[in-house]
């Protein structure tokens, strides 16, 4: 399998290749040259399969240069109970992303039982195996730099933490993450694993790490990466959970099943897109953001109209606050018919801070099944509330975002009755406390082993937000 870049300029190429970069020569991101087909028998293949062995059929069509049986080595080692292990209780760990049945036909996916409690981990866990194993077949190093408000950054450190060939040097701005998420990670003692709290707030962070990586020839030098939402390795880890869900909630594959997703940088519900690509038998794909409303926007009017950092609110579902959804331009580029001309005009315009409008193609979009709706704070505190009040489960303000919208599409009349709604869960209450407290009065309940993870010894250096000084210190700790 090759892959090519969304801007139809730059040389097609494989798995292992695309892996520890990010963007395409010509500035699109990677997709696979076609996307493999899971016939009827397939699909009647992999029902009772277990996570691994489903995540290892479907991950094998797509990554063909890493031998089977390594691949399958680095799966077997990724997707195992104990790592995925906060599940609620009655869950099975052993299911990876357990389903928890809410009411007939309305389910949540449980996404964040793994280390640091939100979806990230699914995929991110994957790619600290696969990058350990490129690396050191290619023995080569990396230094991961990027920027975090939080999940983002304690998902690539539980992920990368003790990897051979891995430094991690984490920005995020100094006091400004919760609590919890500040305790998760800076309480991380890997040698690997660089915490770094800068003086100002999170866009001077994201700064520093742009300014490192244009300095191409200290990008060069340094083996610079990084593991953000474009990545493809991403991308293709969460293909699997889509599979997983509707296996366990369908008997035969006549049926169909609709998932909700609380969406941001439209990483998770790009992954659902391609499931359905792939073959696996989606009805609708319910797109939910918050305040940051871009994306619904679009599924409404045809118009993408990203914002810059002024107009993005700060919300109670914080991880989704984002408003140029990196991954989107995937998805359009399978909507033009996978034409990178087509794609290039409309990014000329978007990368210049510009919108563009495709009413031409909303027939099209209409036959790829997304809808789309938003929430406000006070439509999150009302789910948690009523999630709590109907069938006594707590859920994040993430979650709440992708309930809401489902909810309200399910309320239409037209809607058929019989088709499964699962709602990914991308978050656990336990990371966003003080929201929970707002909406319900209570302290949500922690797994056991996190409950006093603030009185940790904690590891960090704090840093002026200054380009010199991140370049400084990775230069000494490179040596
Ligand atoms: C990252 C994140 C999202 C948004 O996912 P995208 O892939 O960016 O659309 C939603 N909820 C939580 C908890 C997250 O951490």
């Amino acid at each position: 399998m090759k892959y090519i870049s969304t801007r139809g300029q730059s040389p097609a190429i494989g798995f292992s290749d695309i892996l520890l970069g990010g963007l395409a020569p010509d500035g699109g991101l990677y997709l696979p040259v076609h996307y493999p087909q899971l016939s009827d028998a397939d699909l009647s293949a992999m029902r009772g399969l277990n996570y691994r062995d489903l995540a290892f059929y479907i991950l094998s069509r797509l990554i063909d240069d890493i031998p089977a049986v390594d691949l399958k080595a680095i799966i077997d080692k990724t997707y195992r109970a104990e790592v995925y292990g906060f599940t609620r209780a009655g869950q099975n760990a052993e299911d990876i992303t357990p389903t928890l049945k809410l009411e007939h036909n309305l389910y949540l996916l449980s996404l964040s039982n793994g280390p640091t409690l939100a979806f990230k981990d699914m995929a991110m866990q994957l790619l600290g195996n696969l990058f350990e194993y490129v690396l050191k077949k290619r023995n080569e190093t990396t230094n991961i730099l990027g920027a975090t408000s939080g999940d983002t950054g304690s998902a690539a450190e539980y992920a990368m933490r003790g990897k051979e060939g891995v430094r991690v040097f984490m920005l995020s701005p100094y006091q400004k993450m919760s609590r919890f998420q500040t305790a998760q990670m800076f309480s991380l003692q890997d040698d690997n694993i660089f915490n770094i709290a800068v003086k100002g707030v999170f866009d001077d962070a994201q700064d520093m790490v742009k300014a490192v990586s244009n300095d191409s020839l200290f990008k060069a030098k340094y083996k610079i990466g990084a593991v953000n939402s474009i990545n493809w390795g991403r991308i293709v880890a969460q293909v699997v959970y889509y599979f997983k869900g509707y296996f366990a909630v369908t008997q035969n594959n006549a049926q169909k099943v609709d998932f909700a997703v609380p969406s941001g940088n439209f990483g998770n519900v790009c992954a659902g897109h391609i499931a359905r690509m792939m073959g696996l038998p989606i009805n609708k794909l319910v797109v939910a953001t918050n305040e940051n409303d871009v994306l619904d926007e679009f599924f409404k009017t045809g118009i993408y109209r990203p914002r810059g950092a002024a107009n993005t609110y700060q919300t109670s579902s914080p991880s989704m606050d984002i408003s140029k959804a990196s991954n989107f331009e995937r998805f359009v580029y399978d909507l033009v018919g996978r034409d990178g001309a087509k794609v290039r005009e409309l990014w000329s315009s978007v990368d210049k801070g510009g919108a563009f409008e495709i009413k031409e193609l909303l027939p099209q979009l209409a036959d790829y099944g997304f809808v789309s709706g938003s929430s406000s704070h006070a439509n999150r505190m009302q789910t948690i509330r009523e999630t709590k009040a109907k069938y006594n489960v707590v859920i994040d303000t993430h979650t709440a975002d992708g309930l809401k919208v489902a909810l309200h599409y399910l309320s239409q009349p037209q809607r058929n009755k019989d088709i499964p709604m699962l709602v990914l869960e991308t978050a656990q209450p336990a990371k966003f406390e003080d929201a929970i407290v707002v909406a319900l009065g209570q302290v949500p309940e922690r797994p056991a082993s996190l409950n006093n993870i603030e009185d940790l010894p904690q590891k960090f250096e704090v840093m002026d937000a200054s380009v010199d000084a991140i370049k400084d210190f990775i230069v000494t700790k490179s040596q």
